[in-house]
């Protein structure tokens, strides 16, 4: 029978150390042993890129974007060449790589480049060599021949992307999580481990606050329909799968429930309600890049209406300048905003075949006497505004009330 081909991915917490590597070294040379051929793609050791972020900030505040990736991408080639050293050191072969040694090609947008292809002669040479192969995460090179990195998270990206060339049979990124939980169990204590999720839900998950894997690496494995093992790299038990369909004949209406507390709300008060308006202001928006997620608009009264909308708090400043600008123009009354908000999810793709599901919710967020101030909804996901002093309290509640405390891994 033919070797399976495998990607691993190893996070920053699991190479954190010298200690860590070890044991890293020792599950890959496991799974080699058993026949596998290796794909291993790693992330820097711990806290490092954010170590060099900020050695960076200490020299220039606004450093060049090329330098910033020859810097940042020093981190994971140290991790590939110390798991190549300690494999070595158990007497398997192994090779470690950069990611233009390997030619993971990019566009040219420097600190968030986009791959544009994976040219995997040379990976698979050295398979058949029966080498297992180390692959630095986060970075490829440029089609202008430069060194590029794929933004914060990367290593996800670079490993499904890496398995989708390849057409690896799995690709198994390993974390300091168990898998998948139906919660943050962080913040719900009896949050359930999932055995199975679909591609869909994880992306409605990530975009609403659960932090597991990069959006972008989902996204990617979907497309391409590269089923994820999302498993610790602390212990054996088994993680979650992420994959297009679950085996399960039914789904479960809702799988997963999420927080945020990273939005902030932005009302402009008064605005004249007649066509382009909402057009003008979402587009100057968009031009600076401000990514905006729910948006709602009042009924008017003697054609005046409120527009309340939500940015990530790290845009808000951006929106707020963008928006008095505009309102001027426009004859805008006022706009204010609220930082304090929280916004709770709940997810699943059974929400396709079922209705009730709103109901359900916000029924049991008054009954908690929880507030909604904003309220929106997807095929498989809905999410409300809240409060943020009442975010945790509402993720709990809605987590019993859809019994996923009872879910079974
Ligand atoms: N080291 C990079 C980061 O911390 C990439 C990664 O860990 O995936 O963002
Ligand atoms: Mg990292």
């Amino acid at each position: 029978m033919p070797s399976k081909v495998i990607v691993q991915k190893y996070g920053g917490s699991s190479v954190a150390n010298v200690e860590c590597i070890e044991n890293v070294a020792r599950r890959v040379v496991d799974s080699a042993k058993k026949g596998n051929r290796l794909v291993v793609v790693v992330s820097a050791m711990g806290d490092t890129t954010d170590e060099l972020l900020e050695l960076s900030s200490k020299i220039n505040p606004s450093p060049s974007e090329r330098e910033m990736d020859m810097l940042v991408s020093t981190g994971e080639q140290t991790s590939c060449a110390l798991l190549a050293m300690a494999i070595h050191k158990r007497g398997l072969e192994a090779i470690s790589f950069t990611g233009p040694q390997v030619g993971i090609i990019t566009d040219t947008f420097h600190t968030k480049a986009k791959i544009l292809r994976i040219e995997t002669a040379r990976i698979k040479e050295e398979l058949k060599r029966n080498k297992i192969v180390i692959v630095a995460g986060f970075q490829g090179i440029s089609t202008a021949l430069e060194i590029t990195t794929l933004g914060r998270g990367g290593s996800d990206l670079s490993a499904v992307a890496m398995a989708a060339s390849l057409g690896a049979d799995m690709c198994e990124i390993y974390t300091d999580v168990e898998g998948i939980f139906t919660a943050d169990p962080r913040i719900v204590s009896d949050a359930r481990k999932l055995r199975y999720i679909t591609f869909d839900e994880m992306l409605e998950l990530a975009a609403r606050g659960a932090q597991v894997m990069q959006t972008r690496a989902v996204e990617v494995a979907k497309k391409f329909n590269i089923p994820l093992a999302v498993r610790s790299s602390f212990n054996k038990k088994e993680g979650t799968i992420i994959m297009e369909k679950t085996p399960y004949i039914e789904e479960p209406v809702v799988r997963g429930v999420a927080l945020t507390e990273n939005e902030a709300k932005v009302t402009l008060c008064n605005v004249p309600d007649k066509p382009g308006i909402a057009a003008r202001i979402f587009n100057h928006l968009a031009k600076e890049h401000i990514n905006v997620d729910m948006i709602v608009q009042n009924v008017s009264h003697k054609r005046m209406t409120d527009i309340s909308f939500t940015v990530p708090k790290s845009s808000l400043s951006k929106a707020i300048k963008t928006s008095r600008r505009l309102s001027k123009g426009i004859g805008i009354k006022k706009v204010i905003f609220d930082e304090n908000i929280a916004k709770v999810s709940v997810v699943g793709v059974g929400m396709r075949s079922h209705s009730g599901v709103a109901a359900k919710c916000f029924s049991v967020l008054a009954k908690n006497k929880i507030n909604i101030e904003m309220i929106s909804t997807s095929e498989i996901s809905i999410s409300c505004v809240v409060q943020k002093n009442c975010g945790k309290r509402a993720l709990k509640v809605l987590h019993k009330e859809f019994k996923l405390d009872k879910i079974k891994s």
